[in-house]
């Protein structure tokens, strides 16, 4: 039975992304009818696929470029996630260590470097989508989630990371709840940012530096260019394209290229968006600087402020559903939904009576490291980039430096990277696949209910390299 106050608060939410869920949402593009021809066909609307095309107009400016998108650009997980826009390529400073020590000094430069272009890449083209580089906080809510923090602060310094331990005292003061035990602050290494105005923002650059995009235009099939002609083919409803080059950037979503999908699975994940606080509200938060933070369970919650003042909650509850086929109506999950809002009130009992106006669900491209893989097929004419897991919005840009280097085949400092020359360790074919997805969920719900106790699942997948740990 659901508690009535968190039924009421969650009865006006409008079943959809709040950050799409705006007046001045673009019209849609025509789609493609007919037979076009490119040197390079981008499929995918959402940030990796945007960012590849408008960075292949700025390297190359005579560069013929099309993009397909099966529905509108930042429709799917670019448009409803949190707007944490991290420098870590890695999902974090302990995933990285973990899995590429020797590179880690590397990754961070680059990361860092990554970040900062995409702040001077939307004030160069005016996207107004509130880019702040506010840093972050990681926020422990149960006294076993204090273990390591001083360790993995010294790692961060050592990294040349400004980073500070907070005790229960100074976390309050930095975002008033009585559940916060402690934490630690970056001031730097993350920007917030507005998701859709941004996949609208770089879709609005894209066309302004000459990329043909067609909205509503799935691509179905890819193949060799037949007539003995050099190149790629997609074919879609109404049209085909033909080019010499492809870019994959479909995300979660069923892959033009077989090999794509024994590495990625879709999980949802979900949130909340509250109404505008009022000034007393806010003013009962404390919430310094307005930086992002989430709490540091093996299933966390991020929150953030907007412009006008809201919150958004969300995470905790990320869901593979058996099989893996993505349906629309899987964005809406009322037993989700109204976790989340509980989780809310009792992290701040001051905003009692505070309702939610939107409520969504996206699909992550969730692989066993954790960040992105990258590869390339048909001679090197087409490559991919997947796998972010969550953490996706600052690393596409850096994801699609890599795709267009490895077109080009220029053998740069990025492609030499481990972490683009590697893959991770592929999922197992169902039905296997969605067993084992579901026991490694109830271990680490488990695993939070017992202080952190990693159960002997846990302790196997860490040991092959496999372990999740926020
Ligand atoms: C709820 C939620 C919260 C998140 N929070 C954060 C966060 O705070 N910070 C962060 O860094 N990351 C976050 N993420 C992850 C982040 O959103 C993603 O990593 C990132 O948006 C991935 O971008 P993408 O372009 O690779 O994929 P997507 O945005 O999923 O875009 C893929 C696009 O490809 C299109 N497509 C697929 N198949 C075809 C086809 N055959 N033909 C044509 N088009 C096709 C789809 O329609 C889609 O538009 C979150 C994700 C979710 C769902």
């Amino acid at each position: 039975m659901i508690n009535p106050q968190v039924a009421r608060s969650l009865a006006g939410a409008a079943p959809r992304s709040f950050w799409l869920d705006q007046p001045d949402a673009p019209d849609p593009l025509p789609a493609l009818t007919g037979r076009v021809t490119a040197d390079l066909a981008v499929v995918g609307g959402g940030f990796t696929g945007l960012w590849t095309a408008l960075l292949a107009r700025e390297r190359d400016p005579s560069l013929d470029v099309v993009l397909l998108e099966a529905r509108t650009a930042g429709w799917a997980a670019s448009g409803r996630n949190g707007g944490f826009c991290s420098a870590s390529l890695t999902h974090g400073l302990a995933n990285g260590l973990e899995r590429f020590p020797a590179e880690m000094p590397l990754l961070e430069r680059l990361g860092a470097e990554n970040l900062r272009e995409i702040g001077e890449t939307v004030a160069a083209y005016g996207v107004d989508c509130d880019f702040a580089l506010t840093g972050e906080l990681n926020l422990a809510t149960a006294p076993w989630q204090l273990d390591g923090l001083a360790e993995e602060a010294a790692a961060a310094r050592a990294l040349g990371h400004e980073v500070e331990v907070l005790d229960a005292a100074a976390a309050r003061q930095e975002l008033n709840s009585p559940l916060f035990a402690g934490g630690l602050r970056y001031p730097g290494g993350n920007a917030m940012v507005e998701p859709g105005r941004l996949a609208w923002g770089l879709r609005r650059a894209c066309l302004e530096a000459g990329v043909r995009i067609y909205e509503n235009t799935p691509a179905g099939s890819l193949a060799r260019a037949g007539g003995g002609e050099a190149g790629l083919e997609l074919t879609t409803p109404y049209g085909s394209v033909r080019a010499g080059t492809v870019v994959l950037g479909t995300g979660a979503f069923r892959p033009l290229l077989r090999r794509i999908g024994n590495y990625v699975i879709p999980v949802w994940d979900y949130a909340l968006m509250t109404e505008p606080l009022t000034a007393a509200q806010l003013a009962s938060l404390g919430w310094k600087d307005r930086r992002g933070a989430s709490d540091l369970g093996n299933q966390f919650h991020y929150f953030r402020l907007t412009r006008d003042d809201r919150i958004l909650w969300g995470g905790y509850d990320a869901v593979y559903f058996n099989g893996g086929r993505i349906h629309e109506e899987q964005a809406q999950r009322p037993r989700t939904f109204a976790m989340l809002a509980e989780h809310f009130f009792a992290t701040f009992p001051q905003l009692e009576g505070v309702s939610f106006s939107h409520a969504w669900g996206g699909v992550i491209d969730t692989c066993t490291r954790f960040c992105p893989f990258f590869g390339t097929a048909y001679g090197g004419r087409l490559a991919y980039a997947a796998g972010y897991t969550g953490l996706g919005v600052g690393a596409t840009r850096f994801a699609a430096q890599v795709l267009l280097d490895l077109l080009e085949k220029s053998g740069s400092e990025r492609t030499r990277l481990t972490l683009v020359t590697s893959k991770p360790v592929p999922f197992p074919p169902e039905p296997v696949r969605s067993a084992v997805v579901q026991l490694t969920r109830s271990s680490l719900a488990r695993a939070d209910r017992n202080e952190g106790r990693r159960d002997a699942w846990l302790r196997l997948l860490d040991r092959l390299g496999l372990g999740f740990d926020s």
